[in-house]
């Protein structure tokens, strides 16, 4: 059985009161679900400090280390005490034109850290009435196969842009469909751990629609924006998931 994920994406949010917030709760690390917390890079420290777990780096560079002013190496989020990180967010993709080509790299400093990553895909809302998220999420996916860089610790946190702080989520059947065939275009080169890999939901991700998403059969968790910024409603969703 696969355990479930409730990763937090604060994204360019929260400061030390809200890492003291959340660290004075009791988060459920339990047989059956993990908790991450996508932090920004100045509070990882923090937040290790405080004994809040587990963490995660938001993007990290795809360097290894030297000149390269304001960026983050894998090896300085392992410091921090990330044991995840969050790459390719549609943030990312959109805001800082990241693709493909610049995923792997990055993948690969994290990689040699021996850090997880959470791969974050999704089609935009012009793919999505276009009929084209199937086509989509391959030409996200295939680059990052063929690069050899699938593995058993590899989270895939699927995010219909359409979705993301919009309020509007994907129903459970329209995320279990994108799922089943993320799942199915890992198993054509991968079919021993396709079967184990955790594929996680976001988008507009909150307490009362979280349990109808988690009973999809391919939906193992969620990556949360918004909601993850209050420990009351983060904690509904987690509830939601158990
Ligand atoms: C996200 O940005 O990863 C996200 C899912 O945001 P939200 O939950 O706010 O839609």
């Amino acid at each position: 059985m696969r355990k479930l994920i409730a990763a937090a994406n604060w994204k360019m949010n929260g400061d030390v009161a809200l890492v003291d917030a959340f660290a004075a709760q009791n988060w459920p690390q339990n047989e059956r679900i993990e908790t991450v917390f996508g932090l920004p890079a100045t509070l990882l420290s923090t937040a290790q400090a405080q004994g809040l777990a587990q963490l995660a780096g938001q993007d990290v560079s795809a360097h290894e280390s030297g000149a390269h002013t304001g960026e983050i190496s894998a090896a300085m989020l392992k410091a921090a005490g990330c044991t995840y990180a969050i790459i390719g967010h549609s943030e990312r993709r959109s805001d800082h034109g990241e693709d493909e080509a610049l995923l792997i790299e990055k993948w690969q400093q994290l990689k040699a850290q021996g850090l997880a990553v959470i791969y974050c895909i999704g089609e935009s809302l012009a793919a999505h009435d276009a009929g084209e998220t199937a086509e989509t999420l391959r030409a996200q996916l295939q680059p990052i196969i063929e690069a050899g860089l699938i593995d058993e610790q590899t989270v895939i946190a699927y995010e219909p842009v359409w979705a993301i702080g919009t309020g509007k989520a994907a129903t459970p059947e329209y995320a279990q469909n994108a799922h089943a065939e993320i799942r199915q275009i890992l198993a054509e080169k991968h079919a021993r751990i396709a079967p184990s890999l955790r594929i996680l939901y976001g988008g507009s991700v909150k307490a009362d629609n979280a349990s109808g998403l988690i009973a999809a059969q391919d939906i193992d968790g969620f990556l949360v924006g918004g909601a993850s910024l209050d420990v009351r409603s983060f904690l509904g969703i987690i509830e939601a998931m158990t």
